[in-house]
């Protein structure tokens, strides 16, 4: 009996039907700065101080009044050092016709208006004597000076609920003294694969390896792609293509998971259990997406917790998992901005062939400011992805000569 073939499902409408789905966690956990990159914020981030917290020297040289230093010019007359201040310490009021020898970061002085860097001053140091400068230059009323709260003024929202934390973020709330931060906790997900010809890697010498079998590569990108999501990992292993079996491994799984990612067995051959058995404990959804590669996608719930079945096909699965299931755990996340950006860039190849999916094609930018294009294209092919720096996100029904301008995904858009 021949199956009927659903209509293919637009990328767009996928997503959002997945997206709708996903109903932000709500815990919050305290977690230190140093631990929190790549995490989501639960809550604003708001600065009880200003940074600085004060004027302070960007230079070292000398604190000086503008005024002092244009009559000193006038007469040719040194300025006496008549402090020093150095960072970490602080200052007393400049007096008349003095300067302040300062250092990078310290304070600037009351009365002082402007730093002259030592490399303008020729510091004259007479045995005995106080140490006087010539300043050979004018300097601009608050020159190297860095005003307080130039970077935060207090009361400002540094960091936002919702912002996923990168290491520069680590860096503003430290400014702002914040060491622990309230996050969004970590999605908990199960991951399977499936697949009777699965081995993994260690357990079968590559020269033992029997016809028929291939090792288990899916596993290792797929959980790589959750950690640096922020996920909570729990690796299911394999499981073997027998529904009992993918019924009890979902069963247990479903208990302390926010989502179960399994990878192949989402087609409708005989040896696909996923769906039968997601339909037994739950309800599921099998998508035929108009993306190449990645065509197969299944999304569904076992009890509370949520299902995604990606294809087993290595480059289909990598693929899917960055379209879709990246997207549906930053918003499970709280995150609002889900979509990769995507830039413009020249082909420095041709496609020939149109397809009517949307096609995420491996390329890479070259050193004349162009893209190539990995050779073979096979959604079995994993060295593509190796090769690849990103995605050439290719419409229905487009072909591509060279010099084109087509949109392009970089990795860094998809792997952070
Ligand atoms: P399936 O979606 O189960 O029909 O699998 C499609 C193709 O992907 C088959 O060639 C499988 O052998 C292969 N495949 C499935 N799972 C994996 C995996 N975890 N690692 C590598 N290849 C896989
Ligand atoms: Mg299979």
């Amino acid at each position: 009996m021949s199956v009927p073939r659903a209509p293919l499902k637009p990328l767009d409408a996928a997503l959002a039907e997945l997206l709708g789905n996903a109903q932000p966690l709500e815990a919050i956990e305290w977690v230190s700065t140093f631990e929190a990159d790549g995490r989501v914020l639960a809550q604003d981030i708001v600065s009880g101080l200003q940074v600085p917290s004060q004027d302070n020297s960007s230079m070292d040289g000398y604190a000086v009044r503008h005024a002092d230093v244009l009559a000193a010019q006038h007469t040719a007359t040194p300025l006496a050092v008549t402090q020093r201040i150095a960072a970490g310490s602080v200052g007393e009021a400049l007096q008349a016709m003095s300067v302040a020898r300062i250092f990078t970061g310290a304070p600037i002085p009351p009365g002082a208006d402007a730093v002259v860097m030592q490399e303008d001053c020729d510091l004259i140091q007479a045995a005995g004597e106080p140490a006087h400068v010539l300043i050979k230059m004018l300097p601009a009323l608050g020159q190297w000076i860095r005003r307080a709260g130039e970077d935060v003024t207090k009361g400002a929202v540094v960091l936002s609920k919702g912002e996923r934390l990168t290491p520069a973020s680590l860096g503003l709330a430290a400014s702002i003294g914040i060491n622990l931060l309230p996050l969004v906790r970590r999605p908990r997900v199960a991951l399977f694969s499936t697949g009777d010809e699965l081995v993994m890697p260690g357990d079968v010498a590559p020269e033992l390896m029997k016809p028929g079998t291939i090792y288990n590569s899916n596993r290792f990108f797929l959980r790589a792609l959750l950690v640096r999501l922020g996920c909570d990992v729990t690796d299911l292993g394999i499981v073997p293509d027998r529904l009992a079996a993918t019924v009890d491994a979902l069963q247990s799984a479903a208990q302390h998971h926010d989502l179960i990612l399994t990878s192949g067995g989402v087609s409708v051959g005989e040896e696909d259990h996923i769906k039968p058995a997601v339909q037994t404990l739950g309800t599921l959804d099998l998508w035929q997406i108009a993306i190449k590669p990645g065509k197969p996608f299944a999304h569904g719930r076992v009890q509370e917790a949520h299902f995604i079945g990606l294809p087993g096909n290595p480059v289909s699965s990598f693929v899917t998992f960055l379209l879709l299931v990246r997207p549906f755990l930053l918003r499970l996340q709280g995150v609002a901005e889900v979509a990769p950006e995507s830039i413009a860039a020249t082909a420095h190849f041709t496609w020939a062939r149109a397809d009517k999916r949307q096609e995420f094609l491996r390329a890479r930018r070259n050193q004349a400011g162009g893209l190539d294009l990995f050779p073979n294209q096979s959604s079995g092919v994993l060295t593509s992805a190796v090769w690849g720096d990103g995605l050439v996100d290719n419409p229905p029904g487009k072909t591509i000569a060279h010099g084109d301008v087509v949109r392009f995904i970089p990795f860094s858009e998809l792997l952070g």
